[in-house]
C-alpha cells in the first residue's frame, strides 16, 4: 500500500527535494504514521529520519522552507529540530544504539533504516514511510506494525526483556500507549515488563510524570494504572496509591478496597473534566485512608482526618515526583483537604449556612469540589446512588442562590481591622481579631446580611459586650 496521502503536506515535498539534492535517504517515521493509520488527530510533531546527518538535513530543508526558520541543534543526540508553520519537525540521523547496565543513554553509531527501525520502542512505532524519490510514500514496516495497529497490539520489535531493561522509560511508555489508544500489551512484553518493574529506579522522575500525566489525561485512566499496579511498577512510582489496596476484616467488619475505589473515581471525573490537575486530585483523594486506618470496636472502621493527612502526602508526593510546587500543588491539596466536605451535606438537609461555609472555604474552586464529590460516589446501590445525586444537584442550586444573593466566594468582610481600631482607639489587639470573627461568623450563620451597615451595628455590640468605648 502506498500512503502518499499522509504526506500531502507540503513540507514532506520540500524535505523530499533537499534529501533529494544532498544525495541521502529521509523517513517519516514512528507517531506521525501510527496516527495517520489510525486517523487520531492529526500529528502536529513529525519525526524525520535521516540515513546520513540529520543535522545537515535539518539546515538545508530550513533554507528550501519560505520563512528560513531557524534551526535547533541538539549536539549531545545528534538531533536538529525546526518549526514550520504549527508543525514541529525533528531531524535525527539513523543509528545504531548498544546500552549498558546502569543508564538509559546508549552508546551510538551511525546505522542503516533498519538499524534505527530496530531501536525504537514498539512496532506500532517502528512505522516508516519513504521521502526518497524513488519510492515516495512507500511504507516499511518490518514488525508487522500495521497489523498490531489492527489487533490493536503493544508489542517491542526485538526480545522484550532486552527492550525495556535498556530503557525502563519504555515500561511507562506502553502502559501509556495501551491506556491512551485502548491497545492490550502482548503476553510475552507485559511479563517481561513485570520481570523489569524494579529498573525503573534508573529513570527520572520528570520523566516518569510525563506518563503518568498522558494516563491520567486518557478517556479512562484506571486501564493504566491497573497495569501499573499488576505489573508492580506502582509501588515504586506511587507507593501512597499502591498502600490503598486490599480490604481488612475484623469482627466480621470490613472497609472498602480503596485502590479499586479510587480508581473508579478517577474515571468517573475523567468523564466530566479535561483538568488534569483536578484528576490528580480525584487520584489522591483518598491517599491519607492508608496511613490513617484503624478499628474501632464500636464505631468499626475509621480514616479520622484522613483528608488533612492527605493534604500533606500531597505536598510530599509532588516533591518527592519533582513535580510544579506552585498553586496546581496547592490546588489539589485544596481538594483532598476539602474532599468529604461536601459528601456530609448530600446526606443531610442542606441548610443555607452549610451552603455558605462551603462557599466561604472552596472559594473559587467550589465548582471543581462539587465534580470530585459527584465522582466520589461509587455506592452500587442504585437508591442511594441517586439520592446522593440529587442531594448534590441541590447543593448545585444552592450554591447559585447563595452566592447570588451573599456574595461570599471570596469573602471581603465589609468592616476591616482598621476600621475596628479607629471606631474604639484600639491599638492592634486580640479584641479586633474576636469582633472581626463574630462579624465573619453572623455572616456565614445567616444571622446578618453581607453588607456594612448590618455589620457596623454588630461590630458596636461586641464592642459594648468587650467593655470598650467608642472613641468618636
Ligand atoms: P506522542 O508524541 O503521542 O507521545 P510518539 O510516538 O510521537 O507519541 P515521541 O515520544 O514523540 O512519541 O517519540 C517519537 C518516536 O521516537 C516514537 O514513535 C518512537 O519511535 C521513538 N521513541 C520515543 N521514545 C522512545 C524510547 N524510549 N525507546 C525507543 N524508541 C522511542
Ligand atoms: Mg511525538
Amino acid at each position: 500500500m502506498n500512503y502518499k496521502k499522509a504526506l500531502e503536506h507540503p513540507i514532506f515535498k520540500i524535505i523530499s527535494e533537499t534529501t533529494e539534492t544532498l544525495q541521502i535517504d529521509s523517513y517519516v517515521i514512528g507517531g506521525y504514521v501510527r496516527d495517520y493509520i489510525l486517523k487520531r488527530n492529526q500529528h502536529k510533531d513529525i519525526d524525520i529520519v535521516a540515513v546520513g546527518s540529520g543535522i545537515e538535513l535539518a539546515k538545508a530543508v530550513a533554507k528550501n522552507l519560505p520563512n528560513s526558520p531557524k534551526v535547533q541543534v541538539f549536539k549531545t543526540y545528534g538531533t536538529a529540530m525546526l518549526r514550520y508553520e504549527d508543525i514541529e519537525v525533528e531531524f535525527v540521523g539513523a543509528r545504531k544504539e548498544s546500552y549498558r547496565e546502569d543508564s538509559r543513554n546508549p552508546i551510538v553509531e551511525n546505522g542503516t533504516l533498519e538499524d534505527d527501525q530496530n531501536r525504537r520502542d514498539f512496532t506500532i512505532n517502528a512505522l516508516a514511510l519513504s521521502l526518497n524519490k524513488a519510492d515516495f510514500g512507500h511504507l516499511l514496516d518490518p514488525f508487522d506494525g500495521v497489523q498490531d495497529l489492527n489487533n490493536k497490539i503493544i508489542r517491542t520489535p526485538l526480545n522484550p526483556d532486552i527492550t525495556y531493561s535498556d530503557d525502563p522509560l519504555r515500561m511507562m511508555r506502553a502502559i501509556r500507549f495501551a491506556t491512551q489508544l485502548n491497545f492490550t500489551i502482548e503476553t510475552d512484553s507485559l511479563d517481561a515488563i513485570s520481570r523489569n518493574s524494579e529498573r525503573i529506579k534508573i529513570i527520572t522522575n520528570e520523566r516518569i510524570v510525563v506518563e503518568l500525566n498522558k494516563i491520567l489525561e486518557s478517556k479512562k485512566p484506571s486501564k493504566g494504572f491497573l497495569l501499573l499496579e499488576k505489573t508492580g511498577l506502582l509501588k515504586h512510582i506511587l507507593p501512597e496509591l499502591n498502600a490503598l489496596k486490599g480490604i481488612d476484616e475484623i469482627e466480621g467488619q470490613r472497609h472498602k478496597d480503596n485502590f479499586y475505589h479510587t480508581l473508579e473515581v478517577v474515571d468517573n471525573i475523567s468523564e466530566n473534566t479535561d483538568n488534569l490537575w483536578l484528576r490528580w486530585a480525584a487520584l489522591l483523594h483518598d491517599i491519607g485512608k492508608a496511613p490513617t486506618k484503624k478499628f474501632d470496636k464500636k464505631v468499626g472502621w475509621t480514616f479520622h482526618a484522613h483528608e488533612f493527612e492527605g493534604s500533606k502526602m500531597v505536598y510530599r508526593l509532588f516533591k518527592r515526583l519533582k513535580m510544579p510546587l506552585n498553586d496546581k500543588m496547592k490546588f489539589v491539596q485544596k481538594m483532598v483537604y476539602m474532599s468529604s466536605r461536601p459528601i456530609v451535606l448530600a446526606n443531610d438537609i442542606v441548610t443555607d449556612s452549610a451552603v455558605r461555609r462551603l462557599i466561604f472555604d472552596a472559594g473559587d474552586y467550589v465548582d471543581d469540589l462539587m465534580t470530585l464529590c459527584e465522582a466520589d460516589i461509587t455506592t452500587k446501590n442504585p437508591k442511594k446512588f441517586e439520592k446522593y445525586h440529587n442531594n448534590f444537584k441541590i447543593v448545585r442550586e444552592k450554591i447559585v442562590e447563595v452566592e447570588e444573593r451573599d456574595r461570599v466566594r471570596n469573602f471581603q468582610p465589609p468592616i476591616s481591622g482598621e476600621e475596628i481600631m479607629k471606631t474604639f482607639n484600639l491599638k492592634p489587639s486580640r479584641e479586633i481579631g474576636i469582633i472581626k470573627e463574630s462579624i465573619k461568623e453572623a455572616i456565614l450563620e445567616g444571622e446578618i446580611p453581607n453588607e456594612y451597615q448590618a455589620a457596623y451595628n454588630l461590630m458596636l455590640k461586641e464592642g459594648e459586650r468587650l467593655g470598650l468605648k467608642v472613641t468618636n
